[in-house]
């Protein structure tokens, strides 16, 4: 299926959810009009997220939902959309409960302004896969999801063990004060490295931060004020990206 379409039977599902409405059994007790019965979304966040009116809710509203829950002003701007646009707007639509649309566009103007060039919608594309698919680097957030499957997904996985990852993103903001010289520094990778595959010291990363390609093993170490120990770039500290900003060498842009 393509986007396009794929975007249209999101539309076309959400419009079913409406249609199962029936008059509240007690009317005092809910805000909305009607109680609903719906298989796919959460369809009281969408009412009162998007001011719908429930006596009218056609599948052109249907539409124009699924265009700003997937980052547009509006369906006609989705249907004009490139290929990596719309990839993109895939992406931030079924990883909506990992990420939302304002935390992915400050974490892209962070990179950006970092990088001092614009991250376009390939690049963001694979930025996307890396760092919220594979690695789920924003996990210590809770993201309200308009789609219910996200609900059943998210229940297997809380059991999950992700409190280093967590430390990593939360502190990211209070890194400075001492630099820790670490003896072994693989064991010390070996053993505090926040995501699945440690890299060896000889590795090569791209470091989105400072746009630099760093040797692994060059790494340094500081200190925060809550004495937590955090992973940095071989440049900090004038470059402040930590491991979770490392991503490999071959997503460093061709120029
Ligand atoms: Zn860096």
């Amino acid at each position: 299926m393509n986007t396009i379409d794929y975007f249209k039977l999101q539309a076309k599902n959400l419009h079913k959810d409406f249609k199962t409405k029936t008059p509240p059994v007690n009317k005092a007790a809910t805000a909305f009009l009607f109680e609903y019965a719906p298989k796919y979304f959460d369809v009281e966040m969408v009412i009162a997220n998007f001011h719908i009116d429930e006596e009218n809710f056609t599948l052109m509203n249907a539409q124009h939902v699924i265009a700003k829950i997937a980052n547009f002003d509006n369906w006609a701007s989705l249907l004009k959309a490139s290929p990596a646009e719309l990839e993109l707007a895939q992406l931030l639509y079924d990883y909506q409960h990992r990420i939302d649309i304002v935390g992915w566009q400050f974490y892209i103007a962070d990179a950006q302004s970092m990088n001092r060039e614009e991250l376009d919608a390939e690049i963001q594309v694979d930025i996307f896969k890396k760092m919220v698919i594979e690695e789920d680097i924003f996990d210590d957030q809770v993201i309200e999801s308009y789609l219910l499957k996200h609900y059943e997904i998210e229940i297997s996985d809380s059991g999950r063990d992700r409190t280093s990852t967590n430390r990593v993103v939360n502190q990211r903001e209070d890194w400075t004060t001492k630099e820790v010289i670490i003896k072994d520094k693989q064991k010390y990778l070996d053993e505090k490295y926040p995501f699945g595959e440690i890299p060896k010291l000889t590795d090569e990363k791209y470091c989105l931060h400072c746009g630099k390609v760093i040797t692994v093993g060059d790494y340094k170490v500081f200190i925060d004020d809550l004495d937590s120990e955090l992973i940095f770039c071989p440049n900090a500290p004038k470059c402040d990206g930590t491991v979770i900003d490392w991503l490999p060498v071959n997503y460093q842009k061709s120029k």
